[in-house]
């Protein structure tokens, strides 16, 4: 019996949310006596999945077919649940992310086990069942589940846990193929984008993000040059990608995505409550606005009430200066 965890990868590294997961993963390990072992899918350098013995990781379970290297959902949830069996794992733990807890509730399905999504916290053994804690009602409060179903999916919030090494060995990496037909990879995607800067919003620490107050997309220098002054990614509010001044994929908020960067730079926007649907749960919120009013103010920790086109310029200089 082991704990498996999967680990989500991007351009050929092991994510920043997946670590979390690892780390997580093994601490149920531990509560439960037993050992973590990870399953990685796609091109990932080696070195990258050794690392995850750092983070408690005991073996990784590697699947490198060429048609992995995108994320097809049947597929991806066809070699996970191999691995389950493979390990005969009862607790399945994955990142909260589009494609964590889209597997999570796939493998839900097909192995009619428990899912928690949202999990900032770790369970607490109640005999057979673990009792979870997680983030509801767009991070405003939190719910106690009970999993009760002899196998267990826990889909761990992004930057809710903290993570800490536990020693330097490696964790072994084994090869693994799960029999995959071609059926599986139907909805494989014929074109992958990337998105737009250097640093992946999802994935990003930091985010500078724009709001109608910007005046217009001429003026989104400002925010880049902030962005890459900080190493941070790019996103802007509803409006703005509605009229065009940049790509849907930077919305934050209610119907956008959801994020939680250490620090989250609002600038010019005004704190609609679908905004901060999406943004809440960033640790440290800055909000430049020249609106003392503005309701962004009462969720930020920090405040600038000035101009953005005398305010960003002198923190773009401050931030160079670094
Ligand atoms: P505004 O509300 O126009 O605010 C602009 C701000 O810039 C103001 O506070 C102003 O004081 C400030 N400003 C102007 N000029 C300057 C300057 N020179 N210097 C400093 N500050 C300045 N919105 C989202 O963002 N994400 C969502 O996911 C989302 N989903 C929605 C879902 C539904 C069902 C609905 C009804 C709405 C949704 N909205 C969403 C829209 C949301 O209600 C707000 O309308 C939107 O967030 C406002 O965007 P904004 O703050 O950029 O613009």
């Amino acid at each position: 019996m082991s704990v498996l965890v999967f680990v989500e990868c991007a351009d050929g590294k092991v994510k920043k949310s997946a670590l979390e997961a690892a780390f997580y993963g093994h601490q149920v390990a531990t509560q439960l006596g037993t050992s973590a072992v990870a399953v990685a899918i796609g091109e990932v350098a080696a070195d990258e999945l050794k690392n995850l013995g750092q983070y408690g990781i005991t073996k990784v379970l590697h699947d490198t077919e060429t048609r992995l290297k995108d994320y097809v959902s049947q597929a991806y949830v066809k070699v996970v649940a191999a691995a389950v069996e493979k390990e005969n794992a009862t607790v399945i733990v994955l990142s909260n992310t589009n494609i964590g807890s889209g597997i999570g509730a796939r493998l839900a399905a097909r192995l009619q086990a428990s899912f928690a999504t949202n999990v900032v916290a770790l369970p607490e053994l109640a005999g057979n069942s673990l009792k979870v804690k997680k983030s509801v009602f767009s991070g405003k409060a939190f719910a106690d589940e009970v999993l009760t179903a002899p196998t267990k999916i826990i889909a761990v919030k992004k930057n809710a846990i903290e993570v800490n090494t536990v020693g330097t060995h490696e964790a072994e990496v084994e090869s693994f193929t799960a029999s995959l037909t071609d059926a599986d990879f139907t909805g494989a995607p014929r074109e992958t984008i990337r998105a737009t800067g250097d640093v992946l919003l999802t994935e990003a620490d930091v985010v500078v993000s724009g709001g109608r107050g910007m005046r217009g997309p001429e003026n989104w220098h400002l925010i880049e040059d902030l962005a890459k002054a900080l190493g941070a990614a790019t996103a802007c509010s509803k409006p703005v990608a509605d009229v065009g001044w940049r790509p849907h994929h930077e919305h934050v908020g209610q119907t956008g995505i959801t994020i939680s960067p250490n620090l989250y730079i609002a600038v010019g926007i005004s704190g609609a409550i679908q905004h901060l649907a999406g943004v809440n749960s960033s640790k440290v919120i800055v909000v430049i606005n020249k609106d003392p009013e503005a309701p962004f103010f009462k969720a930020a920790d920090y405040g600038i009430v000035g101009d953005i086109f005398e305010v960003v310029p002198k923190l773009i200089e401050a931030a160079k200066a670094l």
